[in-house]
């Protein structure tokens, strides 16, 4: 999104809306000082954010005798952002209300960035992400290779699982099969499955992966996310939270992760953000790290800046050579870099035109 100007208008639009919410935030800190004061609150107790909206959350309660039960409750303003998933310290209060008093430290940390490039967090303490892949609609190296550029990104491990097993046949398994051969060549755990399919031993594979952990599915459209979720949560609707919100530009549809709990246990945290992670934009060094057999290696080259495109010396260029590197993850490192850098490119162009108006 290209930066503009503010018009004095917009600045004095902003500031009003400023002004309101640090009223509305002060408000609700008097309301919880109030029940505070009159002894309205509960003890503390452990809970679990199962969605966000807005200035309230859900939380479920994870001990005494409301446990497992859900409570809409505010934050306390000295909180930093939660998200879906997080752990928190809260106190019930009336009508199955509360509120949060403190978040518990994170293991892990799903981000992605907002319309201003901003890294915004989106769900807490996932254990793993799994990226689902299927003969059809056809894998491509590139693709997989931007969700797994962003999973390394978060230090979340990353997992493949190649859905509609039942679609492999003469024709696509060979070239399907050495493509998963790399990734588990590079240390990726590889699952197969099929969500769909007569027969009735598939579905323990992906009950395995998912049991007692908490998971989220990305992966291209069409691949069979909703089918394999529904696999696993058989009687829930599938509902993610999607809300449109009217900005001055137009309407975005936001979106709310939800965590949901399953029958084998384990948690899946959903929404179509998730869905579509790491389809932003990366920086050179991000794509780098991303290639985690990559990463150890252009240190090594002659020349700091090289671009690894035949320079003398090029320490990529020998590890593909000795077959360290395979030349396809090369080639989608190249290529990734490469669309990123003209997505930069026609970033710079809209916002040196926003100027001119
Ligand atoms: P999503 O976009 O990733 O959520 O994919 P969907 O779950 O909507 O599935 C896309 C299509 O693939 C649907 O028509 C599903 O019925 C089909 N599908 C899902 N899993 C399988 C499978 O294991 N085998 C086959 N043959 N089709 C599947
Ligand atoms: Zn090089």
């Amino acid at each position: 999104m290209a930066k503009r100007r503010l018009s004095k208008q917009q600045q004095f639009r902003i500031r009003r809306i400023q002004a309101e919410r640090t009223e509305r935030a002060g408000k609700r800190e008097q309301t919880i000082d109030r029940q505070l004061e009159a002894g309205e609150l509960g003890d503390e107790q452990s809970g679990l954010i199962i969605a966000h909206y807005g200035q309230q959350l859900d939380v479920e309660a994870r001990e005494g005798e409301h446990k497992g039960e859900l409570f809409r409750c505010f934050v306390r303003a000295n909180i930093d952002s939660l998200v879906t998933g997080d752990q928190v310290t809260w106190r019930p209060g009336q009508e199955r209300t509360g509120v949060i008093v403190a978040r518990n430290e994170r293991q892990t940390l799903l981000q992605r960035p907002d319309n201003f490039g901003q890294l915004k967090p989106v769900a807490a303490n996932i254990d793993h992400i799994i990226l689902v892949i299927a003969p059809e609609p056809e894998p491509h190296d590139n693709l997989i290779d931007r969700y797994l550029v962003a999973a390394e990104n978060t230090d979340i491990p990353a997992v493949i699982l190649l859905n509609k097993a039942d679609l492999l046949n003469d024709h696509n398994r060979a070239p399907i099969e050495a493509l998963l051969n790399r990734y588990r060549d590079l240390g990726y755990p590889v699952v197969v499955a099929s969500a769909h399919h007569p027969d009735a031993a598939t579905p323990e594979v992906i009950d395995e992966l998912v049991r007692n952990r908490t998971s989220v599915f990305v992966g291209q459209s069409g691949v069979g996310k909703s089918s394999i979720i529904q696999t696993l949560m058989p009687d829930t609707e599938l509902k993610v939270g999607a809300l449109s919100v009217s900005t001055g530009k137009g309407t975005h549809t936001t979106t709310t992760a939800k965590l949901f709990h399953l029958a084998i246990g384990g948690d899946l945290i959903d929404s179509p953000g998730i869905r579509e992670f790491g389809l932003w934009h990366m920086t050179a060094q991000e794509i780098e790290y991303g290639f985690r057999e990559i990463r150890n290696v252009t240190g090594n080259c002659r020349f700091r800046d090289c671009r690894h495109k035949g320079e003398p010396g090029c320490a990529l260029a020998a590890a593909v050579e000795e077959g360290k590197i395979s030349p396809q993850r090369l080639h989608s490192y190249q290529r990734i870099l490469q669309s990123m850098e003209e997505q930069q490119a026609r970033g710079l162009t809209t916002e040196t035109e926003g100027r001119r108006h």
